[in-house]
């Protein structure tokens, strides 16, 4: 049976033309795809597609948006055998991350990938981010079983998991880099898999479950030498915030000033939680590596070890919006349950 894959259009660059009279950027009618890639006709396996409508600019994506795609992959999860997603670059690694944590038990290929220049455009990176993709998401083993079995970001022949990447250039056709984790799959005149670092069912067959809580009472406090008191303060005593994701220095060090460790006591004991992660694009928080360090897990401060910003935040919606006891959710915060922390 020929193996069906699902192209859905949510906004971005990719789909976009260039109006010849404003020079503005604006989307064109999805449905014409195949007029804009007449390769697509040549793949030997069936491609429908869906594009959300109005479609967006990814800077406006958010929680109600990531179920609305959640809920049309569950919808259609029996019927096909993977999912492409085209998205607008900028916070595509906030999307792939959110639905990694939502879809639980996933065992098909949901890979997001979009482009830098129009796919309209000659030199655009579109056409080929787009092909490639749908070939990683049609490709399966002897038995039927699908080599990619997570979310993933293609870009630029690399496969990345989702949960693991960050948007890196405004620029460059290498837009995105998955700092911490190895690419899934390289794409030249061959696609080379990496097995090790692919994810793979232990069972198949299990039911899909998906997160559609999500509870983005979240707040990124991202440290700096000289950061004021007000400020701070202002950020830990925001109405209902029950987490606070904490970019901190190198291996997950903070100031050691009193107010800033008081400030941070004061927000965990009650019942907050703060986790720390780090500013730096490679390694990973050790609290234990130095006294600064030290003094945060003194506060009741978390470990987020290797996490993207993308990830922590996106991991904290789903799993606020599941328990509504933080002490669950600091537990099962620090434990990698998506592959995205080492
Ligand atoms: N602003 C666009 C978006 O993220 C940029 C892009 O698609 O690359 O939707």
């Amino acid at each position: 049976m020929d193996r069906k894959i699902l192209l859905i259009y949510t906004g971005g660059t990719i789909g976009m033309k260039q109006n010849p009279d404003t020079l503005l950027l604006e989307p064109f009618d999805f449905t014409q795809i195949l007029q804009e890639v007449p390769e697509l006709r040549k793949f030997g396996f069936v491609i429908d597609t869906y594009s959300f409508d109005p479609v967006i600019d990814s800077s406006d994506a958010n929680p109600a948006f990531w179920v609305r795609l959640c809920e049309l992959i569950g919808a259609n999860y029996k019927a096909y055998d993977g999912f492409v997603v085209l998205h607008g670059t900028d916070t595509m690694a906030y999307s792939a991350s959110a639905l990694s944590f939502m879809l639980e038990n996933l065992e098909k290929p949901v890979i997001f990938t979009g482009s830098q220049l129009p796919i309209g455009m000659l030199r655009t990176d579109g056409k080929e981010n787009l092909i490639d993709s749908l070939e990683l998401a049609a490709a399966c083993d002897a038995h039927g079983h699908p080599y990619v079995s997570e979310v993933c970001i293609y870009f630029e022949n690399e496969l990345f998991r989702g949960n693991r990447t960050t948007k890196y250039s405004a620029e460059n056709f290498s837009a995105f880099r998955s700092p911490n984790y190895p690419p899934l799959a390289e794409v030249g005149t061959h696609i080379r898999y990496n097995n090790q670092a692919l994810y793979h069912p232990s069972r198949w067959g299990l039911p899909l479950l998906m997160h559609t809580q999500l509870d983005n009472r979240v707040a990124v406090l991202k440290i700096f030498p000289g950061i004021s008191e007000a400020y701070v303060r202002a950020v830990l005593a925001t109405e209902g915030l029950r987490a606070v994701v904490l970019e901190t220095f190198g291996s997950g060090n903070a100031p050691s000033y009193p107010w800033f460790l008081q400030a941070l006591s004061d927000f965990t004991a009650a019942g907050g939680i703060v986790v720390n992660i780090t500013q730096c694009q490679t390694g990973m928080v050790d609290m234990g590596a130095y006294a600064n360090g030290d003094t945060l897990r003194q506060a009741g401060v978390v470990c987020g070890r290797d996490m993207t910003t993308e990830a922590a935040v996106t991991k904290l919606f789903v799993l606020l919006g599941q328990y509504s006891d933080n002490k669950t959710v600091a537990i099962k915060l620090e434990i990698s349950s998506f592959g995205e922390i080492s």
